[in-house]
């Protein structure tokens, strides 16, 4: 593991909670704990603090979630083809700390590590979602506002998480990562009902971008070790940046894949460029300002953020779903946040309905 915290806040209300409990038996012992009346002051941004998200990071804060757990994902939008993605909210921010996560603005506000104590609820709210809608098979993910196992090993959140969806056939759990951090995984059978999917770049953009994540080589040989253990693999090649050698790099990347994992095996790739808002990328380049991988050329898209050229963005997918085609030629792809038009030039296909590619990922 390679980050690190500098102190745990407990919400009063939680400090009977399993969550607190196991957090508080696990913490190294000289990170300090304390208890405040209501935790989401505790996530507000710390004054003085030079560069109050990062120091966010490094405080987590065990507090009950008052809003639902459950949500569309938020990338959807009736511009954009659609995976039907659900999000799970079970955490806020993350330890880790790449230069392009829209984090950095998106939590601005409330930086604080924020995990949820009163996760039970969301599982409650899940099964009513299912019992609403019989025969579909739905595919929920937890690694949207964070990474799904960061910080795993003290809050063990994972293993409830997989055998409440291993008990439950209409529903795929898909945890999202950057970590190796897959010892709690290996403890509980998954029933092939969760889907670890790795955010998987370039080395180049692994030293220069993905701070305090394990590196892509690590994240493969966890992978492999997953699908060993009854679990289904994904990769996520998001964001994809069109720098110099790019395309050699992702080739490169996808060999070292190939060789460690059988892509028959492979549940899914997504794929999506860089994509920033305007305000992200000032926030980035002032917290990374020697990261050369923020500095590429970029035009504004409709949706207000801005990315590659397009030729450029098409050429680079291209390169890289010809690479993944030649060996998982039956894989499922598909674009994240990109418009039907590029979908269709890089795809050679009509992008899918949100409820069809929804549930062929889900289903595998
Ligand atoms: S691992 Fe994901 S959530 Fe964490 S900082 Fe990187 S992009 Fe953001």
């Amino acid at each position: 593991m390679n980050f690190e915290l500098d102190a745990i806040v407990i919400e009063d209300r939680c400090r009977s909670s399993a969550l607190a409990a196991r957090v508080i038996e696990k913490v190294p012992p000289h990170v300090p704990v304390s208890y405040v009346a209501d935790g989401r002051e505790a996530a507000l941004p710390q004054t003085g603090a030079r560069d109050p998200f990062g120091a966010g990071k490094r405080r987590m804060v065990v507090l009950n979630r008052r809003s639902p757990f459950l949500m569309a994902c938020p990338s959807g939008s009736a511009e954009f083809a659609c995976c039907g993605y659900l999000v799970l909210t079970l955490a806020s921010n993350c330890p880790m700390d790449c230069s392009y996560c829209f984090l950095q603005e998106y939590l601005a506000g409330n930086p604080g590590f924020q995990v949820y104590a009163n996760y039970a609820d969301a599982l409650d709210e899940l099964e009513r979602l299912a019992k609403r809608a019989p025969g579909r098979h739905l595919r929920v993910g937890t690694g949207e506002l964070a990474d799904s196992l960061a910080f795993d090993r003290i809050t063990g959140m994972s293993r409830d998480l997989v055998e409440f969806f291993a008990a439950r056939d209409g529903l795929t759990l898909e945890l999202k990562t950057k970590t190796a951090e897959i010892d709690n995984l290996l403890k509980v059978d998954p029933k092939s009902h969760t889907i670890v999917a790795w955010t998987l770049s370039p080395d180049a953009v692994f030293r220069n971008s993905e701070h305090r994540t394990a590196s892509p080589s690590a994240r493969i040989k966890s992978a492999r070790r997953v699908l060993e253990a009854g679990y289904r693999a994904g990769f996520h090649l998001d964001p994809i940046i069109a720098y110099a050698g790019a395309g050699r790099d992702y080739g490169e990347l996808l060999d070292e894949l190939f060789d460690f994992v059988p892509p028959e095996r492979i549940a899914f790739f997504s794929m999506g460029t860089m994509r920033m808002t305007p305000g992200l990328r000032t926030a980035a380049r002032e917290r990374f300002s020697s990261d050369p991988m923020l500095l590429g050329e970029e035009v504004l898209s409709p949706d207000g953020r801005l990315r590659a050229f397009a030729p450029i963005r098409i050429a680079l997918y291209r390169e890289i779903v010809g690479r993944i085609k030649a060996s998982a030629p039956k894989v499922p792809m598909y674009l994240c946040m990109e418009q039907p038009g590029v979908y269709r030039r890089v795809l050679g296909a009509e992008p899918p309905s949100a409820a069809a590619l929804g549930d062929l990922l889900a289903r595998g």
